[in-house]
């Protein structure tokens, strides 16, 4: 899968309808991050961080976040 063009200076990006977020340097089919390109619902963080977007209340996407698998 190719990283959004939109994207491309970005690793991080949030998904608003399920406050999720997905690593772009790894997204799978799963994540659906076209799908969510055409939705217009996503989000970029500053600075583009997993912490950041943590903060901002999103959970890390459990396909392509490999913290998302343990518990925080
Ligand atoms: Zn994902």
């Amino acid at each position: 899968m190719s990283r959004p063009t939109r994207f491309e200076h970005y690793r991080w990006l949030g998904d608003k309808r399920v406050q999720v977020v997905h690593d772009l340097d790894n997204p799978i089919e799963q994540c659906s991050i076209d799908e969510l390109m055409q939705s217009e619902q996503f989000a970029a963080f500053g600075p583009d961080t997993l912490p950041e977007a943590k903060n901002r209340n999103y959970r890390p996407c459990r396909h392509c976040v490999p913290q998302g698998r343990v518990a925080d």
